[in-house]
Formats: C-alpha cells, sequence, structure tokens
C-alpha cells in the first residue's frame, strides 16, 4: 500500500491556467524548465496514482490570498473521502477570520492545513502563523509547510529549518509536517537543527535533489515513524519517488512506515 501525502490539484476550471503560471514561474526564477506531470486536475492525478500504485493521495491546496480560503476549503470538502482523495484545508495567514475558518476546517471533518509561506508571504515564526500553529494543536489539526527554498520563487526563504525548531518554543511539533524532507535544499541544517524534534518530514520532491545518503542518513536518525511518502504531483511523479526511496537501501520496516503506516496514523483511516 502507498499513501501519497503530498499531492496538489486544482479545480477543473481553472486547473489549465494554474499550470502554465505555475511552470512560468519557475522557468523565470530557474532559467531552466521543471514541466509538470499531468494536467494538474483530480482526475488527472488520479491517473498517475492508478498508473503508479499509489492507494491514497493527499491534496494540499493553499490559499495566496486572504480571499481565497472560502472556496478553496469548499472544494476540499468536495474532493474528500471520494476516489482515494482526502484533502487537507487551507488559510492565509493574514486572513481576519483566521480563527473561524480553522473551526470550520475542523467541523467538516479536514484532518489538516497547508501552510506555503512562500506564496503567502509571511515568515513562520511572525505571531500570525504562531496563533494558527497553536490553535490547530488545540483543535488536534495537523499543519503541513512547504519548508526551504521553493525552486519557482525568489529569496528570502520564509520557513526555514532554524525557524521550525525555533516554534517548538510555542507548540509541541508533533502534529507539525515539514516538506521536502523537512527543508528543501537545506538538508545540512535539517540534521542541524530538525533531526530528533518531533516535527515530521514529507519525501516530496527530493529526488535529483539530495543525496541517497544524505537522504538514507535523516531517514535513519530522524526516526522512520517521523516521514510520510509524498511526490509533490503533478511535479513529480510517484513512479519517480518511489525508484528513489527504494534505491537508498531502507529495511521493510522502515519503508512500510514511510510508505503508509505512518499516514493511516496520522489520517485515522
Ligand atoms: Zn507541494
Amino acid at each position: 500500500m502507498i499513501i501519497d501525502f503530498h499531492t496538489h490539484a486544482f479545480p477543473d476550471k481553472i486547473a489549465e491556467r494554474a499550470m502554465i503560471n505555475l511552470e512560468q514561474n519557475i522557468v523565470d526564477i530557474q532559467g531552466k524548465s521543471y514541466p509538470a506531470r499531468g494536467k494538474g486536475t483530480v482526475d488527472s492525478l488520479i491517473e498517475h496514482m492508478r498508473g503508479d500504485g499509489v492507494d491514497i493521495s493527499v491534496v494540499l491546496p493553499i490559499a495566496t490570498t486572504v480571499k481565497q480560503s472560502a472556496s478553496i476549503n469548499r472544494f476540499a470538502r468536495e474532493i474528500n473521502g471520494k476516489n482515494g482523495i482526502i484533502s487537507f484545508g487551507s488559510l492565509h495567514p493574514m486572513q481576519p477570520d483566521w480563527e473561524k475558518t480553522l473551526e470550520e476546517i475542523k467541523e467538516s471533518g479536514l484532518k489538516g492545513i497547508k501552510l506555503h509561506l512562500e506564496y503567502q508571504q509571511v515568515y513562520l515564526t511572525s505571531p500570525e502563523v504562531v496563533r494558527i500553529l497553536k490553535k490547530a494543536e488545540e483543535l488536534g489539526l495537523y499543519t503541513v509547510f512547504h519548508a526551504g527554498r521553493d525552486i519557482g520563487m525568489p529569496e528570502p526563504v520564509h520557513c526555514k529549518p532554524e525557524c521550525l525548531r525555533q516554534i517548538l518554543d510555542h507548540v509541541k511539533g508533533d502534529k507539525i509536517i515539514a516538506a521536502h524532507m523537512g527543508g528543501w535544499q537545506s538538508w545540512d541544517e535539517v540534521e542541524k537543527y530538525l533531526v530528533g524534534t518531533p516535527i515530521m518530514f514529507d519525501t516530496s520532491y527530493v529526488k535529483g535533489f539530495i543525496s541517497p545518503e544524505q537522504f538514507k542518513r535523516i531517514v535513519r536518525d530522524h526516526g522512520s515513524e517521523k516521514i510520510v511518502f509524498g511526490t509533490d504531483m503533478p511535479w513529480q511523479a510517484p513512479r519517480e519517488a518511489v525508484e528513489f526511496i527504494e534505491s537508498v537501501g531502507l529495511t521493510d520496516e522502515e519503508l512500510q512506515n514511510i510508505y503508509f503506516k505512518n499516514a493511516v496514523r496520522i489520517l485515522d483511516l
């Protein structure tokens, strides 16, 4: 069984435009193209899941403005629980009705939220993010952060491993999932500040960027019970992510924790 804890999908109406914009952003920043796998729709995601042996995908929508969360969370509720899709909700840290929005996310049965502080342009240690984390912890909601640099965004980085470490002064951290192995392309800092803390990592979009040795060392030192499999579909396909993880030399027990056991526990399946 494989649960992909980090995927994206857009409503059919806006998917095409969203994908064109996102791909163009990456070209602008990197000077190089990183084409998407599939169309960015829910159907396209499901097609890739079936083709690559993924049983369940967690969709992580992102509210990039203070006005988007209502429609995003409506879409999340609509797709949640159907055809192997589980959706998290989202909100923007600066929206005035953040508290009510979190309560509604909880009441509607979603298991957590996604915050992408590079798109949202807010620092992790700002009071607006800290109050969300405290409230989410109180409600039993998980928070997935995009962590480290984003391939399509300029510096400065808003969610660094060092800042994630500081956040543990405010919350326990066992309900936080730092995507991209704790901080994309900041893996020395992950080893310095995050390995051994209660914060969980996902494995999304690391193939081709992290060395197999460092990946394995982080899994071993941090503990495979705190790492969930993720792809960042449509930016990397499940087949590619699995191929990488299979190549690093983990035990069957570690692989099972990463592929599904931890996700089953988090999602209450
Ligand atoms: Zn992502």
